[in-house]
């Protein structure tokens, strides 16, 4: 698989960096996004990358930093002339929320019916969720944002790409990320213990529980971001490209 970040910030900007989107290439040519938020349609074409070719989108939480830009990915589709299927897949209410979002940025945009088969969905927690074949598994993390905060595990083709999604540090990310060919974790502080966000020192105190193979950390803050010489693991940064 091919990983590419799409945009690697916070939900303000931080070090100018895009609100958090993850592109992931299989080799059967599929492409899917992890996170979509409120700048990642300009994010992606400042990395010149077609958002008709994305085949699906999965959303971690509900917050605008990581699904706020799909009522602009939906209407660019629409008068782009999208003729490929997109599946859309969230965390419960996530039907309703964006149907919200598209009104109130775009009022009518969500009564004109796609000429492109459009499936949205909602993932149930802990119960496996298979596009193509890719399987993904949602958990429930510690972050406040009106819907489950979830962390996803994937597999494809015997690799496993893991995302901590935003959360305060949890248990649960052992089993979320355990042995993770990349384990893709928010550090938003570098030692700052605040409640719902996961800082680096945090983190690494229990990495030893989860061993991943390679880790990459991402959603920093200007404080985390000022501190990255002092990290002992991969630094996400828009565009960076990884392979696993
Ligand atoms: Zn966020
Ligand atoms: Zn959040």
């Amino acid at each position: 698989m091919k990983v590419t970040f799409i945009g690697t910030g916070d939900a303000f900007g931080s070090g100018g960096r895009f609100n958090t989107c993850i592109m992931v290439e299989t080799d059967n040519h599929r492409r899917f996004l992890i996170d979509y938020g409120a700048t990642s349609l300009v994010a992606m074409k400042n990395l010149g990358i077609d958002s008709n070719s994305i085949d699906a989108i999965f959303i971690t939480h509900l917050h605008g930093d990581h699904f706020g830009g799909l009522p602009f990915f939906l209407l660019d589709a629409q008068f782009s002339k999208r003729n490929t299927p997109l599946v859309l897949v969230g965390p419960a209410t996530f039907k309703q929320r964006l149907h919200e979002a598209r009104e109130v940025l775009f009022s009518g945009s969500s009564e004109t019916p796609p000429k492109f088969d459009l499936v949205i969905d909602e993932f149930a927690v802990e119960e496996p969720y298979r596009w193509t074949d890719l399987t993904i598994t949602p958990y429930e993390v510690d972050h406040f944002c009106g819907a489950p905060p979830l962390a996803v595990r994937m597999e494809h083709e015997g690799k496993i790409v893991a995302y901590t999604g935003d959360t305060q540090w949890t248990d649960t990310l052992i089993e979320v990320c355990a042995d993770a060919d990349l384990m893709i974790a928010e550090a938003y502080y570098f030692e700052k213990k605040i409640k719902w966000h996961l800082d680096y020192l945090s983190l690494m105190a229990n990495i030893d529980r989860i061993k991943p193979k390679r880790l990459v950390i991402t959603h920093m803050s200007e404080d985390m971001l000022g501190r990255v010489d002092e990290v002992g693991c991969d630094v996400a940064e828009d565009g960076k490209v990884f392979e696993i």
